[in-house]
């Protein structure tokens, strides 16, 4: 439905669920996609599942601003420009105050908001220079509400959508745009390994399924859907949202 032939485009986090999903669903659209991830093996599965519109592009966004600079320079040099980038990739902790460490904390920093910043602060002059770009940033309900028993991943995906509003007030006149995605639970490696560490997991899917208004969680195609809309030119008067596609988790909160 969305025309994004002829764009360049990375997504982290590509290697497995919402990522793989949005991947997919830009190269669909017609954009060449950078499926950047640590997890090599099935970093390269996707990258070879999308086929000559898809590179794998290794990346551990821990690595820092140097790395990142190496990756903006391979797709620079390979592509001439990034149009599109989907910063996605994020790992998540269980636990109050009292059962999160600082090292837990620094950990999720580490990768849910400094690695996006690093990543983001590596590919936005060439955009700048452009005058073309969009980014677009994986939240979570979670960085709209408060959950519980989610601390350090809820002040991440805070910080993440607060990143995203300032980065689209002070570049909308230089032609980016930036948007976060909010999702709801949607059933990925990310959540079912989660729940298979409960005592009883059966219970834990269906309680996490009711916590959407819809009764189910949501699949990464209904995630990809909305990125790919956002990445489009029909979303071109889109900034600074926090997009909630959640099944209505929020609804009424
Ligand atoms: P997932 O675990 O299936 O995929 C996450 C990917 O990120 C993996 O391929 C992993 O290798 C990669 N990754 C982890 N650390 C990395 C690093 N240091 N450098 C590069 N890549 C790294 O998870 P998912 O459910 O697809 O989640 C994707 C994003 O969506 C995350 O930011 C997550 O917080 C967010 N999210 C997920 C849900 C959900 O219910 N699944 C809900 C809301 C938000």
């Amino acid at each position: 439905m969305f025309d994004l032939t002829g764009k360049t485009a990375l997504v982290t986090g590509a290697a497995s669920g919402i990522g793989e999903a949005v991947a997919k669903a830009l190269a669909n659209a017609g954009a060449f996609v950078y499926v950047a991830d640590v997890d090599a093996a099935n970093g390269r599965r996707v990258a070879g599942d999308i086929g000559a519109q898809a590179a794998f592009c290794e990346l551990d966004l821990i690595q820092g601003a140097q790395t990142c600079e190496s990756v903006k320079d391979i797709v620079h040099a390979e592509k001439g420009r990034l149009d599109i980038l989907v910063n996605n990739a994020g790992i998540g902790h269980v636990g109050t105050i009292l059962e999160t460490t600082a090292d837990d904390l620094d950990r999720l920093y580490a990768v849910n908001v400094r690695g996006m910043f690093d990543l983001t602060k590596a590919f936005i002059p060439g955009m700048i220079e452009r005058r073309h770009g969009v980014i677009i940033n994986t939240a979570s309900i979670g960085g709209v509400i408060a959950i519980k028993d989610r601390l350090a991943y809820c002040t991440t995906k805070f910080a993440i959508v607060g990143f995203t509003k300032c980065l689209a007030l002070d570049h909308a006149g230089q032609g980016i745009r930036a948007n976060a995605v909010c999702p709801g639970r949607v059933e990925t490696p990310f959540v079912t390994k989660r729940i298979s560490e409960y005592p009883d997991p059966k219970k834990a899917y269906d309680d996490m399924a009711s916590t959407q208004a819809v009764g189910r969680m949501g699949t990464p195609e209904e995630i990809a859907a909305a990125i790919v809309y956002l990445a489009s030119d029909e979303a071109a008067f889109v900034t600074g949202t926090a997009f909630e596609i959640d099944g209505g988790f929020a609804v009424g909160k």
